[in-house]
């Protein structure tokens, strides 16, 4: 149990473990490293962009070289010696805890490991928040995930109106629990059956949802010709706003960056809505229209993923891609166009 309003004590723990947390930036929230003493400030509904960041930076240093023929080592990349440092996430949604497990199975496969993003996401412990008011937007109970999920986090909070509960779901989150000298509750039943009451009344109030059902089974070709793509991407202004706040979404793009005899080996946040991303060296661009592109998203989270690895779609109904289109693209309304595609419900049908 832990006290609210600013009164969170996250004391600093033996292993320094770094703390961030939802920070209102003028008239949005963001995850931001807090400063020493500085409390977190868990009056929100969902930050503009994910936390995905935290693991997996904008831009992050790779490698760095010297041009300098003088060096011993010119023209050598050298790995960076980037810090994995302890660090918490309090206040992140269940949404967004579930959307590292699912970026998991592209980041960390038996056949290939990318090394920065495990480094980050072992180093870090995810400290939950229970949505009590999801937006119109959220279709979390439909995508696998919802307002109380606990998949993917280590320590699920939940408020009870002058505290907040915390479930402890991992070792990690033990040990955090313990580092930070939380109390623990007087009566865990009577805790438990508040947090199943929260969460019954949290489902309840989501008010949109995908049927996904039928997604497996559709023919990917049939999918891939369908005549609704362009109707769905014809207002798309390939601005690369949905896939950069979506928690899922894991595009980057790698750039050697020259600054007079040396270099750094970068890696960036890349979108699939760009038309540069798909430019192969000979000038030929096989997305070379906004059709292929916003067709690609879509495939890509609601057919290419479900079928390589049949644990369901490539979206945890944040709802953020929703919010945040300038010109009202919304995934539900595809997901809805996709599983109803060769049904009497199809309204691509004659
Ligand atoms: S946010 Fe909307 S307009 Fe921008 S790339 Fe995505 S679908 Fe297209
Ligand atoms: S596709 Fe949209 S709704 Fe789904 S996880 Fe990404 S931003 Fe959220």
């Amino acid at each position: 149990m832990i006290k609210k309003n600013g009164q969170m004590d996250l004391i600093d723990s033996p292993d320094h473990t770094a703390y961030s947390a939802p920070v209102k930036e003028e008239e949005f929230y963001n995850f931001k490293e807090l400063a020493k003493d500085e409390a977190p400030d868990l009056n929100y509904l969902n930050t503009r962009l994910s936390p995905k960041a935290i693991i997996y930076p904008q831009s992050e240093i790779m490698f760095e070289y010297s041009l300098d023929e003088s060096a011993e080592d010119h023209h050598i990349m050298k790995e960076v010696d980037n810090s994995y440092s302890p660090q918490a996430v309090i206040g992140v949604r269940p949404c967004d805890a579930k959307a590292f497990l699912l970026v998991r199975l592209n980041f960390d496969t038996p056949e290939y490991k990318d090394p920065y993003w495990i480094r980050a996401y072992e180093s870090t412990t995810l400290v939950g928040l229970a949505c009590d008011s999801p937006c119109s937007s959220c279709f979390c109970t439909t995508a696998g995930c919802g307002p109380y999920h606990e998949e993917g986090l280590d320590i699920l909070l939940v408020d009870a109106d002058n505290h907040f509960l915390a479930k402890v779901l991992t070792e990690k989150g033990e040990k955090l629990i313990k580092a930070a000298g939380w109390d623990t509750a007087a009566d865990e039943a009577e805790a438990g059956k508040k947090i199943e009451t929260g969460k019954q009344a949290a489902e309840a109030k989501i008010s949109a949802f995908v049927n996904t059902d039928r997604l497996p089974e559709i023919d990917t070709v049939e999918l891939y010709k369908a005549p609704f793509w362009e109707d769905v991407s014809f207002s798309c202004i390939n601005c690369g706003t949905c896939t950069f706040v979506c928690p899922t979404c894991w595009c980057f793009d790698i750039q050697d960056e020259n600054h007079g005899k040396s270099g750094v080996r970068m890696r960036n946040w890349d979108s699939c809505m760009f038309p540069l991303f798909t430019v192969h060296g000979t000038g030929h661009n096989p997305r070379g229209t906004q059709l292929h592109r916003v067709r690609q998203r879509f495939m890509h989270k609601l057919k290419y993923y479900v079928d390589k690895y049949d644990v369901g779609i490539q979206c945890v109904g944040c709802g953020r891609c929703v919010r945040s289109c300038p010109v009202n693209i919304d995934i539900r309304r595809v997901c809805e166009l996709m599983n109803n595609y060769g049904t009497e419900k199809d309204s691509c049908a004659a």
